[in-house]
């Protein structure tokens, strides 16, 4: 079969599949879990590989999911991701198919993307007679800033079998629907969190002589840390300090004994990384000594940057060309925003895309972790045709894209 009817056969196919990928995608927007209490989900993702006919583990850090799909020849292992948690925000959407699980919301777009899983786990399980090599399906928990890739990476999720490349996608409000970002290189920052004690002296609200403000401090250390990516970054790299929480004090009248603030740090490049860490340390623990006071921080690395490589973005780029039509393709989109498939593509070499879900026209637009986070499905069958077809071509040794 030539490739481009290969392509037109497998989209349509994949577009035959919108109701039942609207249904499941729905059934798991009804009942978001959190990270590693993906327990309904994972259940539901187990029992469909299983019922496909792969060979199916369950319990891979500690929710996880991996099935494998065996061609009918020998060949490479390609690894298809997806994630399955969701937030805890109380949804705000009104529709049929809102949260049944209270203070518990898919506003990430993750019950989509283990739709897409599904789908393609469906629609691959047809073509296995033209498969040359496997295909290992990792369902992943505990994405949101829980590292659920490293822990079913500790519990073996890339050996027996080894993948050669690892792909996914993640659905996007920042694009419109159907518009897919496939870049090269750098596409998620790394994430770094960050707490900040600051420990002042309290007493009475009238006798700040008597005391040390930690909110004066905290006040000049927010100051002074947005100087950190002005002056001390290298214009041409990319990177955000953010303090995202400060609590302090009781009452008006009191000048309170401490400060805690949190925060995050994004980066791409190691070396920005490491001089932002050195100078945020330098600027909490300095400032609140200038000011008679003392700080401590502590910074935990969340996730590293997601990098990927260009010979599979290349492969997955095309795809899309194909699948969309080039005027829906584009390689230059990054976001400050972080991924744990960055664990996986630091040890598989891979690609993570974007693919745009937003419509204003319906409303379906709202950003993600927003309570009123919504996307337009039309993204699912376009996410399984994307992902399955660059998968097909990768193991039936179609991937010379230039
Ligand atoms: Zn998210
Ligand atoms: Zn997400």
């Amino acid at each position: 079969m030539n490739p481009k009817s290969e392509i037109e056969n497998l989209k349509s196919e994949a577009y035959a599949l919108k109701d039942q990928l609207i249904q499941w995608r729905r059934d798991f927007h009804r009942h978001p879990e959190l990270a590693y209490k993906e327990v309904r989900t994972s259940g539901i993702v187990a029992k469909h590989l299983a019922d496909l006919g792969m060979e199916v583990q369950a319990g891979i850090g500690k929710t996880g999911v991996i099935g494998l799909l065996d061609g009918a020849k020998p060949g490479p292992v390609v690894m298809l991701r997806f994630d399955m948690d969701a937030l805890p925000i109380v949804e705000a959407n009104q529709v049929e198919y809102v949260s049944q699980n209270p203070g518990v919301m898919h506003a990430c777009g993750h019950d989509g993307h283990t739709a897409i899983g599904l789908g393609i786990a469906q629609l691959m399980a047809k073509h296995r007679h033209e498969l040359a090599g496997t295909l290992k399906f990792v369902f992943q928990p505990a994405e949101e800033g829980e590292q659920g890739a490293m822990a079913m990476i500790r519990d073996g999720a890339l050996e027996n079998p080894e993948p050669e490349v690892a792909m996914g996608l993640h659905v996007w409000n920042e694009l419109p629907i159907g518009l897919a970002a496939i870049g090269s290189g750098g596409v998620m920052a790394a994430a770094d969190l960050f707490t900040i004690k600051v420990q002042g002296k309290g007493g009475h609200g009238a006798q700040p002589q008597l005391c040390v403000d930690p909110v004066v401090i905290a006040a000049q250390i927010i100051v002074a840390l947005q100087t950190v990516v002005a002056r001390n970054v290298d214009p041409r790299q990319t990177a955000v300090v953010t303090v995202g929480m400060l609590n302090a004090g009781t009452a008006f009248n009191i000048i309170a004994d401490s400060a805690v603030m949190t925060g995050t740090i994004r980066t791409f490049d190691p070396i920005t990384r490491e001089r932002i860490v050195q100078r945020v340390t330098e600027v909490v623990e300095q400032t609140a000594r200038a000011l008679g006071g003392s700080a401590t921080i502590e910074i935990k690395a969340i996730a590293p940057a997601t990098i990927n490589d260009d010979r599979v973005a290349r492969l997955v780029r095309e795809t899309a060309v194909e699948v969309l039509g080039a005027e829906h393709v584009t390689a230059d989109q990054f976001t400050m925003g972080a991924e744990d498939m960055s664990e996986f593509l630091n040890r598989v070499p891979g690609c993570f895309f974007f693919l745009g879900s937003a419509n204003a026209e319906r409303g379906l637009n709202a950003p993600h972790h927003n309570p009123h986070f919504d996307i337009d499905e039309d993204v699912l069958p376009m996410g399984v045709a994307v992902l399955a077809t660059a998968a097909l071509r990768y193991l039936t040794g179609n991937t010379a894209p230039n």
